[in-house]
């Protein structure tokens, strides 16, 4: 297989690192997910990760708490999952830096788009943790964000299940999935595949996403090599 995108932003959900228990991190999952990121890497292609957090905290689901501060403590446990991951692609042998976008100079590096991208070319994982740094916001929009500043090819988000669906296939045996879809229609069909920020900005950028399923983590090579997996979100058709 030949990769053929040049450099991706890959989202992974907090969900996708906590194995059967569905919360916290399995690190042996982690570890699954990290061998094809590692065989992409030593293909040659570059690789940002944005990492989720709702395998510990989401701060939407907190209740009576104030929802700044439990955004907060969504983005502090999305670094958690950044030095997991991290940890995983250096057991593997892989070179990888963590760049978080609220500063804990003593665990990662701040995020600064110019070293990022300095790292990704000398072919480093870079792992990104916190977010964008502001509450209200998802790490599908942090997502969005940091590929349209690095100039990723595509972002790669991948999830619980193959694709995007007309409705929930869990719950819907009859539930449709589609191949390809537009920015328009995830915002306007209310697919809930991710929030309005996160898809108009890639809308706005022209960066597609591929939504794929994880539980095969090999799916991650069959993404990058441009195999038909999941579902494609690209430009509005032109009439
Ligand atoms: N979060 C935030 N700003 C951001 C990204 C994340 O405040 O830019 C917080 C928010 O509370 C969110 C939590 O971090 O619920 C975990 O992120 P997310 O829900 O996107 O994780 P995922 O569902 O992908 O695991």
């Amino acid at each position: 297989m030949q990769p053929k995108y040049k450099r991706v932003l890959l989202k992974l959900s907090g969900e996708s690192l906590a194995g059967d228990a569905g919360h916290g991190i399995d690190f042996d999952t982690v570890l699954k997910i990290c061998r094809p990121i590692k065989t992409c890497s030593l293909m040659g292609v570059q690789i940002a990760i944005v990492v989720g957090g709702g395998n510990f905290w989401r701060g939407r689901s907190s209740g009576k708490m104030d929802r700044t501060r439990a955004d907060h403590m969504g983005m502090l446990a999305t670094a958690i999952n950044a030095l997991g991951v991290a940890d995983a692609l250096e057991q593997l042998g892989v070179a990888v830096r963590v760049q978080t976008a609220i500063a804990m100079q003593e665990i990662a590096e701040p995020y600064i788009r110019n070293r990022a991208v300095r790292h990704l070319e000398k072919n480093r994982i870079v792992v990104l943790g916190c977010g964008t740094g502001n509450p209200f916001f998802s790490t599908d929009t942090a997502a969005a964000l940091r590929a349209a500043e690095i100039d990723a090819d595509i972002i790669l988000k991948a999830t619980m299940v193959d694709g995007i669906y007309d409705s929930d296939p869990k719950k819907n045996p009859d539930a449709k999935k589609f191949e390809t879809l537009t920015y328009m229609d995830v915002l306007n069909k209310d697919l809930k595949v991710m929030d309005s920020t996160a898809a108009s900005l890639c809308r706005d950028n022209h960066i597609p996403i591929c939504v794929f399923d994880i539980a095969d983590p090999n799916n991650i090579e069959k993404a990058i090599c441009g195999q038909p997996i999941g579902t494609i979100v690209k430009e509005d058709e032109v009439l």
